[in-house]
C-alpha cells in the first residue's frame, strides 16, 4: 500500500513537488491506526507537517482506511517524546548527545543540526541532484503565438547550440504566472538532453534547500563543484531566491558557470532590474545577456492552447466533446493564463465523465466560475506563524506565548514576532496581544534584534527566509 500511496502522491502533487519533499519519506510502521514516516532531514520534516500532513493523510486513507493519524519523524534521530506509538527508539548513529537533546525537547539551533545520519543522507546525493523535467512540457506541445515567438525563438536557439561557447548567456525568460515559462525550461532540458548535454534544471526552492543542506553538511563544496561541472543549468522562479548567503552563492555560480563558457537559463516573474533583492552586480549580470518578455496571451494564442489541451484529453477520452461555441466561451472569459486554461480543460472533462453528459454552456460556465474571477493572494495568520516557529523549533505554541524566559524558548518567540511583524498587517500592540498579551515595547525590541541579528548572521537569514517562504507558499 506505501509504494500505491507514494505513487498517487506523485501523480496528484506532480513531478517537482513530490521529487522536492516526497522522494525520500519513507514508511517505518504502522501501529494503532498510526503511520510513521521519516524524512532525513527536520527541515523536511517541518516542511511536509506544516504544508502537506493532511494531504498525506487524505492519501493514506484513500489506500489503507485504517489510518487514522500521520506521524514524522527524522531519520537517525530519537522519537518523538510525546509517547510513541510504534516501536522502540532504534539506536543509531544518532543516539549520541545531539539525539539527547531532540528526544528532551530542547531546539537545536537550525545551523547546527546535523546528526551523522542526516550527514550520510545529504552526501548520498539526492539534494544534489536537479528536479525532474515533466515529460509533457517540450518545444513540440507548446503552442507559439504573438506573445511568446521571440522567448521560444530563443529557447529553440540555445537549446540546439552546438560547438563551443553559448549563446545569449543568460537567456532570461520573464512573464506573469501560467504563461509559458516553466513549460519553455522544461523544453529547452529536454531538447538539450537529447543533444547529449548535461542539464541540471532547478527551481529556486530547490536550489535554495540544497544550499541550505550543503551549508549544513558542510557540503557547498561539493555541492558548488557539481553546479560548474556541467554545460546547462537551468533555474525556475529565480525571484524566489532569498537569504543573504544563498544570494551570494546564487551569484557566484552564475558567474562561474558564464565565464567558463557554459549556458545558463534563468525564468522569472519580473525582468532582472526588478530583482530588488539581489546584489546591484548579479542583476546586471543576469541582464548582460537576452532578457525576452513572455506577454499576456492573446485570444488567438488562448485558443491555440486550449485546442491543443482538448485535442490531447479527447484522444485519451474519446467519449468526450467540447462544442466550439464553449470552447470559444472558455478562451474568452479566462484570460489569465495557461494554467487556468488547463484547469478549465478538466474542470469539464470531470464534470462530462461524472454526468455522463454533454457539456453545455450553462455547465462550463458554472464549471469554471472561480477561475474566471481573481483569486486574493494568501492571508497569512499569526497564528500559523506561530505554529509553524514552534514545530521548527521543537517547542510548544503555547511555549511561545508562555512567560518562559529560557533562551530555547526565547528565540523562536522572537523569529515568531518578527514574521508577524513583516508578514501581517497586525500593528505591534496587536502583535504583542497575539503572544501572550505582551507589550508593544517587547514586540519591537523583538523585531529589531532578529532584523540585527538576520544582519550578521547569513545562516540565520537564510533560515527566516525559508519560514517566511513556507508561510506564503
Ligand atoms: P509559468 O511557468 O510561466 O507560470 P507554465 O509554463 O507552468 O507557466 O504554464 C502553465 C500551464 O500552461 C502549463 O500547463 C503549460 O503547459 C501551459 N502553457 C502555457 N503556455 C503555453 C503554450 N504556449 N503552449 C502550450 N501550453 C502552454
Ligand atoms: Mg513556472
Amino acid at each position: 500500500a506505501w509504494a500505491r500511496v507514494k505513487r498517487r502522491l506523485r501523480a496528484e502533487l506532480g513531478e517537482d513537488v513530490f521529487a522536492s519533499w516526497f522522494a525520500r519519506l519513507e514508511l517505518e510502521g504502522v501501529a494503532g491506526g498510526t503511520a510513521r514516516l521519516t524524512v532525513p532531514t527536520r527541515f523536511l520534516k517541518s516542511w511536509i507537517e506544516s504544508h502537506y500532513l493532511d494531504r498525506v493523510l487524505g492519501t493514506f486513507k484513500a489506500e489503507a482506511e485504517e489510518i487514522a493519524r500521520i506521524e514524522v519523524g527524522v531519520r537517525g534521530t530519537a522519537a518523538p517524546a510525546r509517547p510513541a506509538a510504534i516501536g522502540a527508539p532504534k539506536a543509531g548513529p544518532a543516539s549520541g548527545p545531539l539525539a539527547r537533546l531532540h528526544a528532551t525537547g530542547t531546539p537545536a539551533p537550525v545551523a547546527a543540526v546535523a546528526t551523522p545520519s542526516e550527514h550520510r543522507s545529504a552526501d548520498a546525493g539526492g539534494d544534489l541532484s536537479g528536479t525532474p523535467l515533466d515529460a509533457r512540457l517540450t518545444f513540440a506541445s507548446f503552442v507559439i503565438g504573438r506573445s511568446n515567438a521571440l522567448a521560444h525563438a530563443a529557447a529553440e536557439r540555445v537549446a540546439r547550440h552546438q560547438g563551443e561557447g553559448a549563446l545569449y548567456n543568460p537567456l532570461y525568460l520573464h512573464a506573469g504566472v501560467g504563461l509559458g515559462k516553466t513549460h519553455l525550461l522544461h523544453g529547452i532540458g529536454h531538447a538539450a538532453r537529447e543533444a547529449g548535454r548535461r542539464v541540471i534544471y532547478l527551481t529556486a526552492d530547490r536550489f535554495m534547500y540544497g544550499f541550505v543542506n550543503a551549508l549544513k553538511t558542510q557540503s557547498a563544496l561539493a555541492y558548488k563543484e557539481r553546479l560548474r561541472g556541467i554545460d546547462l543549468l537551468i533555474l525556475d522562479d529565480v525571484q524566489f531566491i532569498q537569504g543573504k548567503s544563498i544570494q551570494a552563492e546564487f551569484g557566484h555560480t552564475i558567474n562561474a558557470l558564464i565565464d567558463s563558457g557554459r549556458q545558463v537559463v534563468v525564468a522569472s516573474d519580473r525582468p532582472p532590474t526588478e530583482l530588488e533583492a539581489l546584489d546591484e552586480r548579479v542583476r546586471s549580470r543576469l541582464g548582460g545577456g537576452l532578457v525576452v518578455e513572455i506577454t499576456a496571451l492573446d485570444e488567438a494564442l488562448r485558443v491555440s492552447i486550449l485546442s491543443a489541451r482538448l485535442a490531447a484529453v479527447r484522444a485519451a477520452h474519446p467519449g468526450f466533446d467540447v462544442s466550439p461555441q464553449v470552447a470559444t466561451y472558455v478562451a474568452r472569459a479566462i484570460t489569465a493564463n495557461g494554467r487556468d486554461l488547463e484547469g478549465a480543460v478538466n474542470r469539464l472533462l470531470a464534470h462530462a465523465t461524472l454526468t455522463g453528459t454533454a457539456v453545455t454552456m450553462e455547465t462550463a460556465e458554472s464549471a469554471i466560475r472561480d477561475l474566471v474571477k481573481n483569486r486574493e493572494p494568501k492571508r497569512i495568520k499569526i497564528e500559523d506563524i506561530q505554529k509553524l516557529v514552534a514545530s521548527r523549533y521543537n517547542v510548544s505554541r503555547s511555549d511561545i506565548l508562555s512567560e518562559r524566559r529560557t533562551a530555547a524558548v526565547v528565540k523562536p518567540r522572537q523569529i515568531a514576532m518578527y514574521l508577524s511583524k513583516v508578514l501581517t498587517l497586525r500593528s505591534l500592540p496587536e502583535i504583542g496581544r497575539r503572544f501572550g498579551g505582551r507589550d508593544h515595547t517587547t514586540v519591537l525590541h523583538a523585531v529589531r534584534k532578529i532584523e540585527k541579528q538576520i544582519g550578521e548572521d547569513a545562516v540565520l537569514g537564510d533560515e527566516v527566509e525559508l519560514l517566511k517562504r513556507m508561510l506564503q507558499d
